[in-house]
């Protein structure tokens, strides 16, 4: 179901599926991936800042990319720590831990009446999915 949000980039109104960001914001954001995707290939060892440096994408952007799960951290180095947003423990990418996953997937399957944070779940979920693929290769 869409509905009518403010972009969470450039606060512009946007019919959204679930996107935080609109389409144009979207579209900026995959070319600004690409290339910081691109410059880790050749410098997998780099931080956050050569990254910027190299690529000119912002390293809140950079960091943006690691906390919704697209960018591994331990791929741009020790400088580049996420953490989790309710415990504070470091994680690699995405939002939680996973202690912390667990007990939201727990609570939230206890309590499907509350109202659902859809775009944040999601995000949870993907991570979670993401968590799972790279502690089977460990
Ligand atoms: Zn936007
Ligand atoms: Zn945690």
């Amino acid at each position: 179901m869409a509905d009518i949000r403010n972009c969470a980039r450039c606060g512009r109104l946007f019919s959204s599926t679930g996107n935080r960001i609109c389409p144009a914001c979207l579209a900026e954001d995959e070319k600004r991936f690409q290339k910081v995707a691109a410059y880790l290939k050749e410098h997998p060892l780099a931080d956050v800042l050569e990254v910027s440096q190299g690529t000119g994408v912002e390293e809140h952007v950079i960091l943006e990319f690691v906390r919704t799960g697209r960018l591994e951290a331990v791929g741009l180095g020790e400088k580049l720590q996420v953490q989790c947003e309710r415990c504070g423990r470091p994680i690699r990418s995405g939002r939680y831990c996973a202690a912390c996953q667990k007990e939201l997937a727990e609570a939230l399957a206890q309590n499907t009446a509350a109202q659902p944070k859809s775009v944040e779940d999601a995000d949870m979920y993907i991570t979670e999915f993401k968590l799972r693929k790279q502690s089977r290769k460990e």
